[in-house]
């Protein structure tokens, strides 16, 4: 079946003949039972399973995904997510009675989950199956036909991501286009039904105006600064061990990896010195050599990284830990870095890579003004035993989600709605909630018999009038 992979960057025309395809397979994907759908989710479980060997050769051919983490990060998280909305899905595709209220007497009223009809969606490179397939299982629930577009970036496992999806579905259910800018630009041109963005909050920008033209609903899963705030805690050793896997795993490409940290100035010392070791003790030995830390996806992203440190410690910032870049082999090294100018660019810029910047405080208040005078976060990170203490924080701190003493764990859950808020996104994903971005809920009024409507339609006589009056009063 491989053969139906589309050529990469394709003419508009042969996108055109996809985009057509799966507008004139919509209405009956739109009916599609929940057996049916959930049959085809089992398929592509079965399809990813297959092909397991071939992902882990094709991310550790893209940026040296540790094989172990394919598994756990990519596979398993589909795993989990089709076996969610399986057990859900029924439920949220029953049609739900709501009240009509006095005003309505003689009649019933409805609300019918119904696919919006053709969705995109784009992915970026960072978890380069997972991001994809993950709203590719919720735009199926729903009963979405889907257009899918990888980064291609990570162009080896976009190959075998094209070759899963051809082999499970027919192209007038799902089409996969390979390509870079220019094709996502000829995509957008498309009038689809909801587009579900996964990137940069710069290029969810572009994505939101090309929506606006049709005009279709959005979803914009971005990313952004993810802060982490350490409390003065009894013992600070799990914290930083925690904080450093979360940091460090992935390579720090992660868009809720703890982006900087807080910590009371009076322990900034003990803490450094206590990240410093988790590090280590994560990843031991020579780090060129360790294949349990992976490698930055591509030369551009290493070097922008390297010239973040570069420029933090040009104004004065003291390098920890780590520090070294090589940009041909794609690879930084863990870095701590401490004392940082505020107007440092790695303050200002989301990092997406193993160098973390630990900010010391005095005070609560001055965390929550340095987080509230930059754009919201995606998640917010708090290392606290005090309940006072963690109900203040989410109550003066905005973000898309939260965890309380870890980081990045908040994501695995398929029952928390998953997104950012502004600057770091517009709705939210997984289980139910990601279901409901590719649902139109369509109210249904129905009029079992003629109530008292005719009696207010005009002409208005007095006993009208008063009957108005009346109503007005009464309900
Ligand atoms: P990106 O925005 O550069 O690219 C994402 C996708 O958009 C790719 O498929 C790319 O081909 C396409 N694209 C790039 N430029 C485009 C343009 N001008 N017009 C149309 N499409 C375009 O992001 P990236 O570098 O692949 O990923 C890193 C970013 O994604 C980080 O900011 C990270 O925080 C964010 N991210 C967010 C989430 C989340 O769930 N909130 C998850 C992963 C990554």
């Amino acid at each position: 079946m491989t053969q139906r992979v589309l050529p990469i960057a394709p003419n508009q025309e042969i996108i055109f003949k996809a985009f057509e395809a799966l507008k004139n397979r919509a209405p009956e994907q739109r009916n599609l039972s929940a057996k049916a759908r959930m049959k085809r989710l089992d398929a592509l479980y079965k399809e990813i399973w297959k092909r397991r060997d071939d992902l882990k050769e094709a991310m550790w051919l893209d940026f040296r995904k540790p094989p172990e983490e394919v598994d756990l990060t990519e596979i398993f998280v589909i795993k989990s997510e089709i076996k969610a909305v399986k057990k859900g899905l029924r439920e949220w595709m029953k049609p739900k009675r709501v009240p009509g209220g006095l005003a309505l007497v003689g009649s019933s009223s409805w609300v019918r989950s119904e696919a919006k009809g053709v969705a995109l969606i784009i992915a970026p490179w960072n978890y380069p199956m997972q991001l994809m397939f993950r709203p590719l299982v919720a735009a199926i629930a729903a009963g979405c036909t889907v257009m899918l577009k990888p980064s291609e970036v990570t162009a080896n496992t976009a190959q075998v991501v094209a070759e899963i999806v051809s082999e499970v579905f027919d192209p007038s259910e799902v089409a996969l286009i390979q390509g870079g800018v220019e094709t996502a630009t000829q995509l957008l041109e498309l009038p689809f039904n909801h587009i579900y963005f996964t990137g940069s909050p710069a290029v969810g920008k572009i994505v939101m105006r090309a929506a606006a033209k049709h005009p279709c609903s959005v979803t914009l899963e971005l990313g952004g600064k993810s802060p982490v705030i350490v409390d003065d805690l009894k013992s600070l050793k799990s914290t930083a061990k925690k904080i450093a896997w979360a940091k460090l795993s992935n390579a720090g490409q992660i868009c809720v990896a703890p982006d900087y940290v807080f910590i009371p100035v009076h322990r900034k010392e003990e803490f450094l010195e206590t990240l410093k070791n988790a590090m280590i003790e994560l990843y031991p030995g020579a780090l060129q050599e360790n294949k349990d830390f992976q490698r930055i996806a591509a030369p551009h992203h290493a070097e922008r990284i390297g010239n973040l440190v570069d420029d933090a410690v040009n104004r004065g910032a003291t390098l920890l830990h780590g520090g070294s870049v090589n940009t041909d082999h794609c690879w930084v090294e863990p870095t701590i870095l401490s004392d940082i100018d505020s107007n440092a660019s790695i303050l200002e810029e989301e990092i997406f890579g193993p160098v973390l910047p630990v900010v010391t405080y005095q005070s609560l208040d001055e965390v929550v003004s340095f987080i509230n005078d930059r754009p919201t976060p995606l998640a917010l990170y708090i290392y606290s035993k005090r309940k006072k203490f963690i109900r203040e924080v989410l109550g003066r701190v905005q973000s898309g989600g939260a965890s309380i003493n870890n980081c990045v764990i908040h994501v695995s859950s398929n029952h928390l709605p998953f997104g950012g808020l502004g600057n770091s996104g517009i709705g939210s994903g997984h289980g139910e909630h990601g279901f409901r971005e590719f649902t139109h809920y369509r109210g249904v009024y129905e009029q079992h018999f003629d109530g008292a409507g005719a009696l207010l339609m005009p002409p208005y006589t007095p006993w009208k009038t008063k009957l108005v009056d009346r109503l007005l009063r009464w309900l």
